[in-house]
């Protein structure tokens, strides 16, 4: 078997349309995705200011690489990555070690902020103290501070490392819940509208699956061993993640064919859920659906 566009030796075969690539063809086939889905749904502009949620796994390094390399040339756009430590011990400063190399490396400003520093405690305090499931309230927190942190930096867009995989699982378990107004706010663009005090955040790798960025790692180096945080666990997600990998095995396509059909019918659900007004925390004046946000309502309880 040879690459498909120049007959030597390939690194990967995809699925979906059955050819084979070698390593600088697939690279290009890579870029070429990541540039049509900036271009298509106008996820940054020149001149904006774009952060990158950096955790030092996989999908977020690939993201930044991608940016940098895909801005260097035109220099108005200017990419900052912006990484949270949760304070995992054996994990996230592992994944951290690696982040900070790569932007020194590359010299891209990174600015690293912590929940110890904004809560008072790592998650590995929080968790000693609470009995909560780990995901819940460190799925809160760092929603929290990355917006926070954007608004530190001057960011005008948030990019993060959501992938083809991630998105298409999003779309059936917001299904399987009957949750159609959080589902109104995905895409590769996601939010439903511009708020001075939420930074919207886009997703360049929408397109590209699981397995295709870790190709894409893989040939760039991009891979640490610490992919896999202790505290994940067996949860609603993985089942969906499990099910749907099965499918698409057995019926190729089945995770685009989501994303496409779901890509159909989003502006509709856009325009239908746009109405409500956004209110913003009494304690700390983000963002909220509730009067007082999720991540007050935590640190709160560990503060107790
Ligand atoms: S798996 Fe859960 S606990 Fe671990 S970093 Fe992700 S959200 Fe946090
Ligand atoms: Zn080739
Ligand atoms: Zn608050």
């Amino acid at each position: 078997m040879t690459c498909k566009k120049c007959l030597t030796k390939p690194v990967i075969k995809l699925p979906n349309n059955n050819i084979s690539l070698c390593k600088k063809c697939y690279l290009r086939y890579f870029e070429k995705k990541v540039r049509k889905t900036i271009r298509i749904y106008k996820l940054f502009k020149k001149g904006d200011t774009v952060g990158v949620a950096l955790s030092g796994g996989k999908d977020s390094m690939a993201t930044l690489q991608l940016l940098h390399s895909l801005t260097q040339q035109q220099r108005t756009t200017k990419i900052i990555a912006i990484a949270i430590d949760e304070g995992i011990k054996g994990y996230r400063d592992e994944t951290l070690k690696f982040a900070k190399k790569f932007c020194k490396e590359n010299k891209i400003p990174l600015k690293i902020t912590s929940y110890k520093k904004e809560f008072g405690m790592t998650l590995d305090q929080i968790l000693k103290k609470l009995d909560i499931h780990p995901c819940s309230v460190c799925g809160v927190f760092r929603r929290y501070l990355l917006n926070k942190e954007a608004k530190r930096n001057k960011l005008t867009i948030l990019a993060t490392g959501h992938n083809l995989d991630d998105e298409a699982q999003t779309i059936l378990m917001n299904q399987f819940r009957n949750n159609m107004a959080a589902a109104s706010r995905l895409g590769p663009l996601t939010g439903i509208k511009d708020d001075k005090k939420f930074i919207r955040r886009i997703k360049p790798l929408y397109f590209l699956t699981e397995k295709e960025i870790m190709t894409y790692a893989f040939l760039n180096n991009l891979v640490t061993p610490f992919n896999e945080c202790p505290y994940a666990e067996d949860s609603f997600r993985s089942r969906v993640r499990e099910s749907l990998n099965n499918l698409d095995k057995e019926y190729p396509s089945t995770k685009s064919s989501i994303i496409n059909s779901f890509l159909d019918i989003l502006p509709i659900l856009k325009e239908h859920y746009k109405t409500g007004d956004i209110n913003y925390c009494k304690e700390c004046g983000e963002p909220t659906s509730k009067e007082k946000c999720q991540a007050c309502e935590y640190s709160e309880l560990i503060r107790k």
